[in-house]
């Protein structure tokens, strides 16, 4: 099968052409004629899939060159930083026709999006909250529309946007063709499917919640921080010396020491990105990493989503996810459409629960394999403050699974606390 074979029209196969794609994904290949054909669309399939083009091409071919004033497409996603990608891959795809597309998310000022609206445009990217501020100042005008994406749908349900995706679909046209993907296809999304699109067809590219199969997965186990630095500075400095790799932590301001950390064995090739961060300085580090220009990045699981970088070809998870989705997203990054990537799962003691609730649920032979920690790589000694901190993490995991369980650990904390106390009486 071949672009052609999809009856793309001359001006999107050479953009295609441009892009250096060669044969269309098995998404592409099924949602294509589909969306040509004018159906209502859901689609399960992750990030990696080449999903992006296979709605943005049929939809450019459909909207058949610039029309003045208000849009006729409108794409909905999660992240600001998907919103500028998919506008990118807009422009990319676009590339060979007169149409226009603008970017509509918030993190900075309306006024720059309004005054772009006024010149016209053919298509919106946007993230749901900007999109209906602008509808209410009466700056973003729908009477035209006819074609809506709600692009990765489960996450934007998990932001909790389904409040503004209701408020929109009472101001959208009726008659509209609508698309939905989404990496997973849980109940919730399934009814948001429901209120949004009309006798859909669903395609499914690989099985709920799997991993790209071109992904070399594997698992270690790691005691403490200090030796997770040494054996991810390992990988980075050694076997992947040449690589262009993801980091994922749990919180902010664990990405700001392990950039700190990693600055130190790899001076300039280091960038971090969270949500904390102002949306410019985010996206020069995304586009730094685009580049080249640093190697490596730190990311939380927030930013994730909105990093498309195929040429990232490793992955590490310095802590494990704490939701099953957000593993397959964080390892989807890498081995995108077809390229091979490894993605490494690094397990301290406090990680063992969470892991175990994502093996539970990945298929069976798609699961990360344990590999032994290496002996080049030096174990440091756990320091008393952390061990404190997982045992308290640990106790508090058992608790919360056997609420009859009394920690050992808190028993010593009250008495302890008891004795403060009664000090101070003294
Ligand atoms: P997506 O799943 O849309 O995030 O796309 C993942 C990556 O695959 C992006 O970097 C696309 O540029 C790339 N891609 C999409 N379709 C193809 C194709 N047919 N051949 C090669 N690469 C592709």
């Amino acid at each position: 099968m071949s672009f052609e074979d999809l009856k793309l029209k001359r001006q999107f196969l050479r953009a295609v052409e441009d892009l250096g794609y060669t044969v269309p994904t098995p998404i592409q290949v099924q949602a294509i004629p589909r969306i040509l054909a004018g159906q209502d669309l859901i689609g399960v399939a992750q990030t990696g899939t080449g999903k992006t083009a296979a709605y943005v091409l049929p939809l450019l071919q459909k909207a058949k060159g610039r029309q003045d004033g208000a849009p006729r497409i409108a794409i909905l996603v999660p992240t600001k930083e998907l919103a500028f990608q998919v506008h990118a891959a807009v422009m990319s795809f676009a590339a060979h026709t007169d149409l226009r597309a603008l970017t509509l998310v918030g993190g900075v000022g309306p006024k720059t999006q309004i005054a772009s609206l006024a010149e016209g445009t053919d298509i919106v990217v946007a993230t749901p909250g900007r999109f209906m501020e602008l509808y209410l100042k009466g700056a973003l005008v729908l009477n035209k529309l006819h074609s809506l994406v709600l692009d990765e749908a489960d996450r934007m349900m998990d932001m909790g946007f389904m409040p503004q995706l209701r408020d929109m679909l009472e101001v959208l046209p009726r008659k509209r063709q609508n698309l939905l993907f989404s990496a997973t296809f849980p109940q919730r999304v399934e009814s948001l499917a429901d209120e949004f699109l009309l006798w859909p067809s669903r395609i499914e590219v690989a099985p709920e919640g799997t991993p790209v199969a071109s992904v070399d997965q594997f698992m270690v186990k790691v005691p403490n921080i200090q030796t997770k630095l040494n054996l991810l500075s390992f990988w980075l400095c050694g076997k992947h010396v040449d690589s262009r790799a993801l980091v994922f932590v749990r919180t902010k301001d664990d990405a700001r020491k392990i950039r700190q950390a990693l600055e130190k064995v790899l001076p300039g090739q280091v960038a971090e990105i969270h949500s904390n961060k102002a949306q410019h300085t985010r996206l020069a580090a995304m586009s730094q990493f685009r580049q080249g220009d640093v190697r490596v990045l730190v990311s939380t699981d927030v930013s994730s989503r909105g990093i498309d970088v195929p040429e990232t070809e490793v992955v590490v998870n310095f802590t494990v996810p704490r939701m099953s989705d957000d593993y397959v997203h964080r390892i989807g990054r890498t081995g995108r459409a077809d390229r091979s990537g490894v993605a490494y799962t690094m397990v301290d003691p406090t990680d063992e629960v969470a892991l175990g609730r994502i093996l539970e649920r990945l298929p069976k032979g798609n699961r990360p394999e344990s590999m032994s920690f290496p002996d080049q790589v030096e174990e440091a000694a756990t320091p008393p403050w952390e061990a404190k901190t997982m045992a308290r993490t640990i106790d508090f995991q058992r608790k919360k699974a056997d609420p009859t369980y009394q920690g050992a650990f808190h028993e010593k904390k009250r008495k302890g606390e008891g004795n403060k106390r009664s000090k101070r009486r003294r």
